[in-house]
């Protein structure tokens, strides 16, 4: 198969287009650096630099391309509250590009990247794709308008669609910017660094983190699925953590005991979320393979800022502090 990876250069994108060289695949990949790094890429990926936006460029890397994986986007929530304009621009705008110039070039399907921000607050847990989403910040707004001009328009130009709602995504590679940096590689550094954690409301809101190998599987499995064109799929680990339970878990794992800081004038964000699995299996055949420990164990492994940095087992330091009673 012959792919395009737009935003390939970033966390998701180049471990994807790891996965598909691995898997025999040709891969492009289109990415503007705002985030990205191309230096992650297999040295078999052609890589362009570019915005997802720049039509002409789009069309140039879409010759007898087969499937689009559509990864491009500015991802911070609290920044697109500062900057919607800009979240629209890019992440609707770049993807309404994206599709038109899809339809010029006889792409046969695109599997985008949407995420479960879309929900945004639901009663219900865990949440089914045909709950009604609640989508508050602009960057979950940018994210539900870009899912709906997908299906819209792939159904105008006869391509299938199909949307992955991403969960909380982790694993080595994962970008950290100090002005909106992911809770799991941000404690992990700060555990490692000996610095505190700070911890917005009490703690017990509660997320599903999804290690970085099972979001490919489930975006490879979109590729070629079939029955999934217009569909939107959860893809999440299925299990609901705690931030106060995550912390407890970066502890055992890296054998050190931060100091952590309760801030409760700032709010935790909505207080539940995660993801029912049952499309998932039964379109894509997606089962989480790695709980939480182990993609901790995973990404102290593999990622070189956090490799070697690890503390004693919980155990030993468990252990050690019995002896010194
Ligand atoms: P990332 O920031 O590492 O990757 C996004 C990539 O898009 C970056 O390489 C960036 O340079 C590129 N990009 C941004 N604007 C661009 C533009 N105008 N033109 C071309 N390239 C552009 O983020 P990520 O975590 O790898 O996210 C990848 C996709 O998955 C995004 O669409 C994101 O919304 C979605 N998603 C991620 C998560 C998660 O937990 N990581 C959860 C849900 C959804």
């Amino acid at each position: 198969m012959r792919c395009l990876v737009t935003g390939g250069a970033g966390f998701l994108g180049a471990a994807l287009a790891h996965r598909l060289v691995r898997n025999g695949h040709q891969v492009r990949v289109l990415d503007d650096l705002s985030a990205g790094d191309p230096g992650r890429l297999p040295p078999d990926v052609v890589f362009a630099r570019g915005d997802v936006r720049d039509r002409p460029k789009l069309w140039t890397l879409l010759q007898d391309v087969d499937c689009v994986f559509h990864l491009a986007a500015r991802v911070s929530v609290p920044e697109s509250v500062l900057y919607p304009r800009e979240y629209n621009d890019v992440n609707v705008g770049g993807t309404v590009a994206l599709a038109e110039a899809i339809r010029d070039a006889g792409v046969k399907r695109v599997v985008f990247a949407s995420s479960a921000t879309v929900y945004g607050p639901q009663p219900v847990q865990p949440v089914k794709e045909d709950c009604w989403p609640h989508p508050q910040a602009p960057y979950a707004v940018s994210k539900l308008a870009a899912e709906y001009y997908l299906f819209g328009l792939g159904e105008l130009y006869h391509v299938e669609t199909v949307a992955l709602r991403i969960f909380n995504a982790y694993g080595p590679g994962q970008n950290l910017p100090p002005s909106h940096a992911p809770v799991v590689p941000l404690y992990l550094k700060n555990i490692l660094t000996g610095a505190s954690l700070i911890v917005y409301g009490d703690g017990s809101q509660t997320r599903d983190f999804v290690y970085v190998d099972d979001v490919m599987d489930a975006l490879v499995a979109a590729s070629t699925a079939p029955n999934v064109n217009r569909a939107t799929i959860n893809v999440g680990s299925g299990q609901e953590t705690s931030i106060n339970h995550l912390i407890a878990t970066l502890e055992d794992v890296s054998g050190r005991r931060p100091e952590v800081l309760h801030n409760p004038q700032q709010s935790g964000g909505i207080g539940r979320l995660v993801a029912d699995l049952g499309k998932a299996r039964s379109l894509l055949g997606y089962t989480p393979r790695v709980s939480l420990v182990q993609g901790v164990e995973q990404l102290l492994r593999l990622d070189p800022r956090f490799a070697g940095k690890r503390g004693g087992s919980a155990w030993s330091r468990r252990g050690a502090q019995g002896l010194l009673r």
